[in-house]
């Protein structure tokens, strides 16, 4: 892995054999990077996407092994107990030029990652909705959100 910080933004090489999910929160804990947004591009042969059945509140998740094009990595960094929470989401396209994506759990690069992370000064807690069975940004009572 690679990076140069320019302005707010940091610019992130990530480099074959490694993984997205867990270099990008490494790379946001080291930096102190506790909110903003990532965007990025890439390739990768294994990876897992998960759908969230708002019904049931549960993830359902798939793995994925072959050569696919990272169309499109984004999602944001915020916090949740005080440690570095990201939210990814992942369009990928296979050999036939097909399309398919959904929430990144993780995913191994091939290639190269090229990513762009904008940091926003502050920082944004989540907190466990039970009615929606997600984190959600912001705690319902902390005033300092
Ligand atoms: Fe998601």
């Amino acid at each position: 892995m690679k990076f140069k910080k320019i302005g707010n933004k940091w610019i992130v090489r990530i480099d074959k054999g490694e993984e997205i999910v867990q270099t990008l929160k490494q790379f946001c804990k080291e930096n102190k990077i506790k909110l903003g947004t990532i965007s990025g591009i890439g390739a990768t042969d294994r990876v897992t996407i998960g759908l969230f059945n708002a019904k049931h509140k549960q993830y359902h998740s798939k793995e994925l092994i072959g050569d696919y094009e990272i169309i499109s990595l984004s999602g944001n960094i915020s916090t949740m107990n005080e440690e570095i929470y990201l939210h990814l989401h992942i369009s990928l396209s296979d050999s036939k030029y097909n399309a398919y994506g959904g929430h990144l759990n993780s995913a191994v690069i091939s290639g190269t990652g090229e990513i762009v992370i904008e940091e926003i000064g502050g920082k944004i807690e989540r907190e466990f909705n039970e009615e929606v069975g997600l984190n959600l940004l912001f705690q319902e009572k902390n005033k300092t959100n």
